[in-house]
Order: structure tokens, then C-alpha cells, then sequence
């Protein structure tokens, strides 16, 4: 750790760097910071010792205004120079881990509920891993003021036709400064949408990375004068943006969902993994699909999931195993979107995966014909349900599963709950155009 520190020192003395940022998230993932100035590099070695009181009432899911008090204190592993902020006198951060004033760790952080379900991993000999593939839009303001997409380009075309084409080298030089290990970016589908996508690591890495990305995106395409945004359905008609969340268990640096020895090349562990994920997935759904604008996504035609089934090359199924093997053999959450919560979202998918394989949940056959092409007669015949359709479904079936409940806990539970219900109370009372279009001549 002393060496890790003295490296740290260093960089901050060698980069002429003025400015710590210890960072947390809130209930909803958004990342949450405060700067302290840096007289000289040694101060840090005192702020990682020591961390920092704040007053948690404030931010969104934390912590109530009668027990506010609680401490920040930095994760070495997390250090990082931010890109975006000026170089000269620059702007470092750290992600931090949330404590009780008497020193345990608090359990209303998003990222100690991660931590707690990844030793339930470690306890079993494995790894976690995460691959995310979160997708996004840049856009922009027409004369009247409503935001549009940016560019009119489709799939994987190229300038001039993609403008996103020099905002995305930024995006990916900056990431890079950022230490991220980016693997590709690509126009996406929708007029305006993007994709980058970064190597998966073990999901606490994973979950700050995605916090990060978040946050240096905004930042970077707000510098360049547009705007990015991670809401899932931005505009009717066309693809929302998801996340996909690509899942491994990795046990002595060997894949366990993969077994050269069957017929798919898929071990009996991953099925049963996969059973665990098909079980809970309605419980699922209010943490990876948190927002009331989620469900406006999960609808057929999009490449988007609906439907409670898995499948091997089929993108209608909520669950999916591409074709890689050996190492990169996965499976690939296709419903979780930009919106959730990234630690909450990989502690709740590692969970119902674990359950899955504890109690040996058989998934059933896969999936293999477009979903969307079945009746409802045919989904009932085949027993396939679908996923919730509403947010207010969703935190309902969240009530109801304990093995969700208990992975994120009893604490984030409650003040998630609470906030989703008034998120759904606020949005449930709006009356919209589209409802004068259809009623008012009834
Ligand atoms: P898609 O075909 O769905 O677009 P991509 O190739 O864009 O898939 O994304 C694949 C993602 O899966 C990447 O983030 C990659 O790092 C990740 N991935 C590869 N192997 C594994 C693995 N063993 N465990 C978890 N994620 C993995
Ligand atoms: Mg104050
Ligand atoms: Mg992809
Ligand atoms: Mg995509
Ligand atoms: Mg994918």
C-alpha cells in the first residue's frame, strides 16, 4: 500500500496536480464528489488515512437527516487523473468507500453492497467478471429548443455521415488517459447513437469504470459543445440504449461456464446460472431497468428483451450466450440499461446467478425463434412470461423476491423502494399530448 501511495505522491508533484476529488455514488449511480485543494502532494497520505466526515442527508438513497454523519475514505486502487479539467493545476480523484463515523462500513453505499456480494464469489473460489456495453446519444438543440440527435447516420456508418466520428476519438483518447482498455466504438443503430466499449475486468473494477465512463462522457461531449445522455428511450420510433451486461465466473484464471466436454460448450454451472438469472429476472428488472423510461425500451421491434427466456444466437431473448469460448465464453444480460445503478446492478445479477447454481435452478431449453414473431398463445404454450412492462411492476416483484432483497440489503431496499414508488407516483398523475390526441373527443 506504501508503495502504491508513494506512487500516487509522485504523480500529483510530477503533474502539477492541485485538486483531489473523492468521489462516491448515489442510490441511482450518479457519481457524487467533493474537490479538496492540495497545498503540496504529501497531503494525500493524510486524506487516505483519514478520509473525510460529510453530511450524507443530501444526496439522493444515502442516508436520512437524523444519522447524516458519515465518512468518505479513498480507495487507493481508484486513483486517476481527470481528463476533462484543465492540465495546468490540474484535477485527480479518487472513488471512495462510505463509513459509519465509528468506523463500519455504512450499509446504505452502493458500492459496499457490491463488495459484500462479490465475497460471497470469493468464498466460492470465483471471480466475477463484467463486460458492459453501454450505449448512448448525442444530441443536440433545434430552433424550437427540443433536443434532437446530433447526426442522421445508422449502424457502423462513417463520417461525413456519422458526426460522431471526431466526438468519439476524443471520447476513447480520453478514456484511454483514464486507463481504460477500450476494445471498440461504433456508430450504433438509432440516428445519433453510440457505442464504446471497454474490456471486462472483476465487477467492483467494472462498476467504477462504468461510473467513470458515464461521467467522462458527459463531460467530454459537453466540452465539445453537444450533448451525451444515457436515458434509455430518448425518442419514440427509434432504438433505445441499453447496457448489456456480459457475465463470467472465472475460478484459478479458468472460465467455469466453460466446458470444451458438451454439446454447446457451455458447463453445467453457467445453466444453472443462467436458471438462477430467469427465476429473479422480474426482481431484476427494478434494478436494471430502474426508470419509468426503462420500459419504454424493453418493447418488442428494438432489439430489446420482453420476454423471460435465454437463448444462443437469439437477440430477442432477455439472456444471451454469443459465441465466443474458451475464456470469453459468457452470458450476456441483454435488458439492463445506462440508467441503473452499475453496483447494484452487478451485485443483484451475481446473486440470483449464485441462487441459480446453489439450488441448481434448471433454465429449461433455450430459445432459438424470434420471440416477437410468437402469439400470446404460442409464449403461454411454450411457458415464456414477460418481463415487467411498468416500473411500478418491477419495484412490486422486487417486494416480493428475497434473494434480491437480501443481496442489496435491508437499508438500500427501503430508501430504493421509497424513491422508485415516488418516481412512479410523479410520472403516473402527468397528463400528456398524446392523451388529448386520443380522448378528448370521447
Ligand atoms: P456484442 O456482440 O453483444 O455487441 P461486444 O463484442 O460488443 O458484444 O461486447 C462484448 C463485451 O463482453 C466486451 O465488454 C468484452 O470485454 C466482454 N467480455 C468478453 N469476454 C468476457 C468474459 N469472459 N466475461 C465477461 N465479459 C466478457
Ligand atoms: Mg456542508
Ligand atoms: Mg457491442
Ligand atoms: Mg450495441
Ligand atoms: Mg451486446
Amino acid at each position: 500500500k506504501d508503495n502504491k501511495l508513494d506512487q500516487i505522491i509522485k504523480t500529483i508533484d510530477e503533474n502539477d496536480i492541485k485538486f483531489l476529488k473523492l468521489q462516491f455514488s448515489d442510490i441511482h449511480g450518479l457519481p457524487k464528489s467533493m474537490a479538496v485543494p492540495l497545498k503540496k502532494a504529501a497531503d494525500v497520505e493524510d486524506i487516505v488515512n483519514d478520509g473525510l466526515l460529510f453530511d450524507g442527508s443530501s444526496v439522493a438513497g444515502l442516508a436520512s437527516i437524523n444519522d447524516s454523519d458519515l465518512l468518505a475514505k479513498p480507495d487507493i486502487n481508484t486513483f486517476s487523473m481527470i481528463p476533462w479539467r484543465p492540465e495546468a493545476k490540474g484535477t485527480s480523484r479518487f472513488i471512495c468507500d462510505i463509513f459509519t463515523t465509528d468506523g463500519k462500513p455504512y450499509d446504505g453505499d452502493p458500492r459496499g453492497v457490491l463488495k459484500k456480494s462479490l465475497q460471497l464469489a470469493e468464498k466460492r473460489g470465483y471471480q466475477f467478471n463484467m463486460g458492459p456495453e453501454p450505449e448512448f446519444f448525442i444530441i443536440k438543440k433545434d430552433e424550437d429548443g427540443h433536443y434532437i440527435p446530433a447526426d442522421e447516420a445508422e449502424y457502423f456508418d462513417v463520417e461525413p455521415l456519422d458526426q460522431g466520428t471526431d466526438i468519439r476519438r476524443e471520447i476513447v483518447l480520453g478514456l484511454e488517459k483514464l486507463d481504460f482498455d477500450v476494445e471498440v466504438s461504433h456508430h450504433e443503430v438509432a440516428a445519433g447513437q453510440h457505442e464504446v466499449d471497454f474490456k471486462y475486468a472483476d465487477a467492483l473494477k467494472t462498476a467504477d469504470a462504468v461510473i467513470t465512463f458515464k461521467e467522462a462522457v458527459k463531460a467530454l461531449v459537453n466540452n465539445l459543445g453537444f450533448k451525451a445522455t444515457f436515458m434509455p428511450k430518448p425518442f419514440l420510433g427509434i432504438n433505445g440504449s441499453g447496457m448489456h451486461c456480459n457475465q463470467s465466473l472465472f475460478k484459478n484464471g479458468e472460465n467455469i461456464f466453460y466446458d470444451p466436454d458438451t454439446e454447446t460448450q457451455i458447463s453445467q454451472e453457467a445453466l444453472y446460472f443462467i436458471g438462477g438469472l430467469l427465476k429473479h429476472a422480474p426482481a431484476l428488472s427494478s434494478i436494471l431497468s430502474p426508470t419509468v423510461n426503462s420500459y419504454k425500451r424493453l418493447v418488442p421491434g428494438y432489439e430489446a428483451p420482453c420476454y423471460i427466456a435465454y437463448g444462443f444466437k437469439n437477440r430477442s431473448t432477455l439472456l444471451r450466450i454469443p459465441a465466443s469460448r474458451g475464456l470469453g465464453t459468457r452470458i450476456e444480460c441483454r435488458s439492463a440499461d445506462p440508467s441503473c445503478n452499475p453496483y447494484l446492478a452487478f451485485a443483484v445479477l451475481l446473486e440470483a446467478g449464485l441462487d441459480g447454481m446453489d439450488n441448481k435452478i434448471d433454465p429449461g431449453e433455450p430459445t432459438e425463434e424470434n420471440l416477437f414473431a410468437f402469439s400470446e398463445d404460442e409464449l403461454v404454450e411454450k411457458g415464456i412470461s414477460s418481463l415487467p412492462t411498468s416500473l411500478w411492476e418491477a419495484y412490486h416483484a422486487l417486494e416480493e423476491d428475497e434473494v434480491v432483497k437480501n443481496a442489496i440489503g435491508e437499508k438500500v431496499f427501503n430508501q430504493f423502494y421509497n424513491i422508485k414508488r415516488a418516481e412512479w407516483d410523479a410520472y403516473r398523475i402527468q397528463v400528456f399530448d398524446y392523451e388529448r390526441d386520443e380522448y378528448l373527443d370521447v
